[in-house]
Order: C-alpha cells, then structure tokens, then sequence
C-alpha cells in the first residue's frame, strides 16, 4: 500500500493510448485508492500514476461518508445516453482548473475486476461522469480536450 506522486498535465504520459492489463494487477489497485484518497479525489486512472494501462479507481460516495471504493480493470463503455448534461469537473492532474464539460448521463459499462471476472453494470448520476472522466484518461484524453480551440487556449494559460 502507498500513496503515488500525481502526473500532471503537460506529461506526454498523460496523452498516451493505454494498453490492456493482462496481470495482477491487486496491489496497483490498491495503491491507487490509496493516491486517490490522499489527494482528495473520487477517481484516479492508472496514467496518472504513471502505470499506462487500462485500470481506474473510483469512489463516488466517500466524501459524503460512505465509502464505497470500486476498480475498473480494461473498462469499455458499452452504450452512451443521448440525453447529456453539463457539469464542472476537476482533475488531479490539472489541479488548477475546473472544466465545465458535457457529458451522457448514464453509460453501461463492462469492466474486469482485480481477479479478472467480468461485470456489467449502468451506471448514471456522479459515478456515470466520473466513468466517463476516468475512461478518457485510459485514451489519453484530457479534459481539455473536450474544450473549443478558444476555450482551450484560455485554460492552457491558467495551468502554465
Ligand atoms: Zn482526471
């Protein structure tokens, strides 16, 4: 167990397509609750530990006391709602910046678990943003990038 440095944004890893995970991959799950939770966040991607493979954390309810921590381990979002809705969202490796960003209100996702079994599940609400967040992440896409040419120049400035 151990508390990870956070990348931040401009790091190429950051950037980078992730691969599949094919092995334990346990205690990297476990040391990315660990980060997530020392730096006051409610999902952290394996990128931004610098580990570029496809596994995020996330913990939708414990900043409202009840902790619910889960792991995605080679995510794929398997349908989108055409209904979407805009929200701030923030980011460990943009820690300067919030985004307002839209997003589809629920997604169905199939995920692996830390043994390797095999979930589906929909999911809406802060957890369905936070999925969509995190799933970025796995692409290398950043906020950011959802951001218009202009829009995106002004938040550059803000991080530089
Ligand atoms: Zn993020």
């Amino acid at each position: 167990m151990a508390v990870l440095p956070i990348l931040r944004w401009p790091d190429k890893r950051l950037t980078t397509v992730c691969s599949a995970n094919i092995a334990d991959v346990a205690a990297l799950a476990a040391d990315m609750l660990d980060t997530m939770y020392a730096a006051q966040g409610r999902g952290l991607a394996a990128p931004q530990i610098g580990s570029l493979t496809r596994l995020f954390v996330m913990d939708a309810t414990w900043k409202a006391g009840t902790p619910a921590p889960q792991v995605f381990v080679n995510p794929e979002i398997l349908w989108r709602s055409a209904e979407t809705a805009v929200g701030p969202e923030g980011c460990l490796s943009l820690p300067e910046i919030t985004l307002d960003i839209s997003r589809a209100t629920s997604v169905k996702l199939r995920w692996q678990d830390v043994q390797m079994a095999v979930h589906e599940q929909t999911f809406t609400g802060f957890a369905a943003i936070c999925i969509q967040h995190e799933y970025d992440h796995l692409n290398g896409v950043l906020t950011l990038d959802h951001l218009d040419p202009a829009a995106r120049t002004t938040a550059e400035k803000a991080l530089l």
